[in-house]
């Protein structure tokens, strides 16, 4: 099976950065894909937007009157009128701000949330070959610190933004209009001001790129540390793994210093560069109003314009810098979103309808990395409702083989059949609903016992769930704990024995009540009662199923109905438990080795 380049779209610590993309091209794919249902809303936004731009330019406007006809020509008629105006326009920008803000903060939020459901949404869809190929941590860090990124990108810039952008435009028309010659000449200092900005902008977005990089492999660090907590602490790894940690950790302070490095030099240089136009307007005006050119006015009018666009100069400057941050955030979000699931389901996939429950194989081949084959050609049938144990080494293939029947991979060539419908021609839903799965690490979610069981069958009713408790002799200890069924059992069910956890996860699969049963039997010793409970809950669920069983006890080979003989990818012997014996092949090797293993040792 070839498997598709995942490394480009998820960069690892020490790979290449993300290339900054085409701004426009990941502006236009948000619009598209995540803003334009919300389009309705935005207008709204818009027309706030405007109010806020227009009046902001209009107090600046108001100074001309103000100045000339109330304070040189003295009109004391005018006194009011042009003041009820300058509060009427304040009034209008407040509100329109308010409206603004408001509406373009729920409309960002929403379209965040939508980006983020559908992320964990696709991730939930994607395959097991894109799991091993991309680290945990690198995926949580894509629903959690880059949605995070762009979360404040949408509220710092989004709302400002056009806001900020508009004021500016009004303010300039208001500046031409005084004095276009003035207005020129302030001019000449602003593209001086935008190049080394827009640079700035570039160089954050591939900056914050690698410190979220590194972020997923701290977390991936983290999660694997926590959860391996017990091999940390039993090799004495402590210091090895802090040592780890510590790396990345001030690697990840190293890089956001060198950013925030960068976003401080935004601000003094816009500083520096408007404090130039500011004096050369202020010399400049003031020569040609002493000289008569222009009205004190016009000139007052002009000089509120341009300190007034300053401060959304300013806010449009960092803005950028949030801006790109968010982006880069996007960039990585749709690079998951981008990655198709390899396994495909065919387009005229029909409803597997398990009659019998009969498993083959038929030559059977499959690899997961496309060089070295796990199985190379198994044959063999599963009788239906009978036991079939699988045995062999460690690595032979045994875990494959149960892989295979879900669809958890597709296989490079041959053909598995369930009552002679090939698995790769129906829907993967009635395909997983005909299995039942029960492993020896026992998955447990940190939620109640009783949601637990349910994971078996959604919907199941709370009779239903403690009727498979029942049957799976897990019913006395439950009632037992704290809260009985609704006792919230932790992160890998702390809390809770081997056996326990085992007898839960056999009442989950009695809940599914699926034709096909596959196990993988525990190899860590459970304590003879325990483990003479966990076989009687087993026998319950085996009964009128065909169950494929991973068994590592000579208990569960010898009462099995057939035994398969797994052997570095192939089948070596199959058969009866008695006639394998007397063949005296690898399987009879195996017994001696289990029954008395000083003996076949020596
Ligand atoms: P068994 O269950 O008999 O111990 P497995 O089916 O787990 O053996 O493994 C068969 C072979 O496939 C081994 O060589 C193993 O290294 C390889 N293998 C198992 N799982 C994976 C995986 N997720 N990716 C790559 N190789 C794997």
């Amino acid at each position: 099976m070839a498997l598709p380049d995942l490394s480009a779209a998820l960069p690892l610590p020490g790979s290449s950065p993300v290339t900054p993309a085409s701004t426009g091209v990941l502006y236009r794919r948000l619009l598209r894909e995540a803003v334009a249902p919300y389009a309705g809303r935005f207008a709204l936004a818009g027309l706030c937007m405007f109010a806020v731009a227009v009046s902001t330019a209009a107090l600046a406007w108001l100074m001309d009157p103000v100045v000339n006809q109330v304070f040189v020509a003295r009109r004391a008629e005018l006194l009011w009128p042009v003041g009820l105006a300058v509060f009427a326009t304040f009034a209008v920008k407040g509100i329109g701000a308010y409206g603004q803000t408001v509406i373009m903060t729920r409309v960002g939020q929403t379209v965040l949330t939508d980006l983020q459901n559908r992320l964990f949404r696709h991730l939930l869809e994607m395959d097991l070959t894109f799991f091993a190929a991309h680290r945990t941590g690198a995926l949580i860090s894509r629903l959690t610190t880059d949605i995070a990124a762009m979360r404040t990108a949408v509220s710092t810039a989004l709302t400002g933004l056009g806001r900020e952008a508009l004021s500016i435009i009004f303010l300039v028309g208001v500046m031409f209009y005084q004095d276009w010659l003035l207005a020129s000449v302030a001019f000449v200092a602003f593209p001086a001001t935008v190049i080394p900005i827009s640079t700035l902008g570039r160089r954050l977005r591939t900056m914050t790129a690698n410190t979220q990089v590194q972020t997923g492999a701290f977390m991936t660090l983290v999660e694997q540390c926590l959860s391996g907590i017990r091999l940390v602490k039993a090799y004495r790894m402590e210091d090895y793994e802090n040592a780890r940690a510590q790396r990345l950790t001030s690697d990840i302070r190293d890089r956001i210093i060198k950013t925030e490095r960068v976003k401080a030099l935004a601000s003094p240089l816009m500083e520096t560069f408007g404090g130039v136009a500011v004096t050369i307007v202020i010399v400049y005006g003031g020569w040609r109003v002493i000289g008569g050119e222009t009205t004190a006015g016009a000139f007052f009018s002009f000089i509120t314009a341009l300190l007034s666009a300053y401060r959304p100069m300013k806010a449009l400057a960092n803005a950028n810098a949030s801006v790109n941050e968010g982006l880069a955030g996007a960039e990585r979000l749709f690079a998951v979103l981008d990655t198709k699931p390899a396994l495909h389901e065919k387009s005229d996939a029909v409803a597997l309808r398990v009659t019998r429950g009969e498993v083959r194989f038929e030559n059977v081949t499959f690899s997961y990395t496309g060089a070295l084959e796990a199985l190379k050609g198994i044959s063999f049938t599963a009788a239906p409702g009978k036991t079939t144990a699988l045995v062999g080494p460690s690595g032979a293939g045994k875990t494959t083989v149960l892989n295979l029947i879900p669809r958890f991979y597709d296989i490079t060539s041959g053909t598995i059949t369930i009552d002679g419908h090939n698995i790769a021609d129906v829907t993967l839903a009635s395909l997983r609903d005909a299995v039942a799965l029960v492993s020896q690490d026992v998955v447990l979610f940190d939620d109640s016992v009783r949601a637990n069981i349910r994971y078996g069958r959604a919907g199941a009713s709370d009779a239903d769930i403690e009727e498979a408790a029942r049957a799976a002799g897990a019913h006395e200890f439950i009632s037992a704990l704290s809260e009985g069924f609704e006792t919230v059992v932790g992160e890998r069910g702390q809390g809770l024995s081997g056996g326990q956890r085992q007898r839960i996860a056999i009442a989950r699969a009695l809940l599914k009540d699926a034709p096909i049963l596959l196990l993988d039997e525990a190899t860590s010793a459970l304590d003879a009662e325990t483990e003479r409970q966990v076989q009687s809950a087993l026998e319950r669920l085996k009964q009128g199923r065909t169950t494929l069983v991973i068994a590592h006890r000579l208990a569960t080979v010898a009462t099995a109905d057939q035994i398969c003989v797994i052997d570095q990818g192939r089948v070596a012997e199959d058969g009866a438990h008695g006639t394998l014996l007397s063949k005296g092949g690898l399987y009879a090797r195996l017994h001696a080795l289990q029954v008395s293993p000083g003996m076949a040792a020596g």
